[in-house]
């Protein structure tokens, strides 16, 4: 692992939540699309089921995504006004199976509240051990979903939407056609 585990959760839900609003068009058309992402990234806690909720999550997005596109100043500004917006204050908790972990705001707070917190946390990790270009955008040519690059050796290159199949279809061909000529 090279981070902790609930960073490493949070980078995952924040850029899955990202790619919601990404090459594959709107993945929270409804209350029920929310429903399933919450039980996806194993969230807990509030969960409202409501058009409001939906809203406030949705909103999240493009604030998240510009931590992907911002350079280190700005992000650090992004993080911190979202820790200050929201009043974080971290404290350990253990809750159902998971081990210790830092929630930085109380666990009736909003879901998008929640949301943003924990990937602000998180991103404060990723300032902190100077591990910034672990995000990254797609490089599939004309997606621009985020990427999390949680491998070892900083190899991810393509996002979850099946980027990198097409990426190994598209050299598969290139191949085969190089061997015919
Ligand atoms: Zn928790
Ligand atoms: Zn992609």
């Amino acid at each position: 692992m090279l981070f902790a585990h609930d960073t490493e959760c949070s980078l995952i839900a924040a850029a899955a939540l990202v790619n919601t609003a990404g090459r594959d068009g709107e993945l929270l058309p409804d209350v029920a699309a929310l429903d399933a992402f919450f039980v996806r990234h194993a969230y807990s806690g509030r969960h409202e089921h409501t058009d409001d909720e939906l809203r406030a999550v949705r909103e999240l997005r493009p604030r998240l995504r510009r931590i992907w596109y911002a350079e280190p100043p700005e992000i650090v500004a992004l993080v911190n006004g979202l820790l200050l917006e929201h009043r974080a204050l971290p404290q350990l908790i253990e809750h159902d199976d998971e081990p210790y972990h830092l929630h930085a705001v109380p666990r009736d707070a909003p879901l998008a509240t929640r949301i943003a917190v924990e990937a602000a946390m998180a991103m404060a990790d990723l300032v902190r051990t100077g591990e910034l270009r672990r995000l990254r955008i797609c490089e599939y040519p004309d997606c621009d979903n985020v990427v999390v690059d949680l491998s070892r050796n900083r190899s991810r290159r393509f996002c979850e939407a099946g980027c990198g199949n097409r990426a190994a279809v598209t050299a598969y061909r290139a191949r085969r056609a190089a061997g015919r000529s």
